[in-house]
Parts: structure tokens; C-alpha cells; sequence
């Protein structure tokens, strides 16, 4: 199957323009997560000087497992997301380079492809918490003993 976030950079010119997609957890290549439906994306996509752009929001629900009092519970996110694509190969950096460029907000390609599937999955599980709680009230396991 042909994914729906891969982008021949030829045709994305300075012009913005509009993406509103629905992708599987498959199609993300989310394997760890227990996402609730499809992923909604609502994106744009342009280029500017020498790179590529991405910018939108996110929207997805998970079921999750609160830290508190263990109950299964779902939990809807509406994350941004945003990320550079400039074309080359990524120069090699040395640790201190790398600690540096840790905000850095761009990625490299060497072909006339964007794969979005990339950022998009990062963007998503970085959004989840380590440690959710069903609701900010939450009692905890004794409530539910009583
Ligand atoms: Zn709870």
C-alpha cells in the first residue's frame, strides 16, 4: 500500500497547501501504543528557501492506564507538530555538536521523498505521559477496596 505521508518534494512549492488525513496506528508503525481509532492530521506543507515545512495538529485518543489507581481509561491528545526537511545528507556531528543541535527542529533528505510517518509518530509518543492519571481527582486504589 502506497502510505498517504510519503511526499514527492518536486511538487511542494512556496504556496501552502491544506492536508487533512486519516492514518492508521499501522501506517504510523505504532506498535507500543493502544491507540483508539484513526489518527487525525490536519497539516500544511510548503517550501521555504531551502527547505521543506510541516506544521499542524495531531488528534488522536489512547487508552492508557492510570498510574494512581490502575483503571484502563482513554484519554484524547491535540498535539502541534512542526518539523524542517532540508535536502543533503546530515553532516556527521560530534557528541558536543549533537548535544547542541538537540533542539534543532529539522531533519535531512537525500531523495525527491518525504516520509512524514517519522515525525508524526515521535510527535505522538512524546505527547504520552509516564505516569496518567484517569482524571486530576483521581483517589486512587483505595477508593475502588471500599
Ligand atoms: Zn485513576
Amino acid at each position: 500500500m502506497k502510505s498517504q505521508l510519503v511526499f514527492n518534494v518536486l511538487k511542494i512549492k512556496n504556496e501552502k497547501i491544506q492536508y487533512d488525513l486519516m492514518v492508521t496506528a499501522e501506517e504510523l508503525e505504532i506498535t507500543n501504543l493502544d491507540l483508539v481509532g484513526p489518527v487525525h492530521l490536519t497539516f500544511e506543507l510548503y517550501r521555504r528557501a531551502n527547505a521543506i515545512i510541516v506544521s499542524g495538529v495531531i488528534d488522536f485518543s489512547i487508552r492508557l492506564i492510570c498510574s494512581n489507581c490502575l483503571k484502563i481509561f482513554e484519554q484524547k491528545f491535540s498535539e502541534r507538530v512542526y518539523q524542517e526537511y532540508i535536502k543533503g545528507k546530515e553532516p556527521i556531528k560530534n557528541y558536543f555538536q549533537q548535544l547542541e543541535d538537540i533542539d534543532f527542529d529539522y531533519e535531512y533528505y537525500d531523495s525527491d521523498f518525504i516520509n512524514l510517518s517519522g515525525i508524526m509518530r515521535d510527535t505522538i509518543e512524546l505527547a504520552i505521559p509516564l505516569a496518567p492519571w484517569c482524571d486530576p481527582n483521581c483517589k486512587g486504589i483505595d477508593e475502588n477496596i471500599i
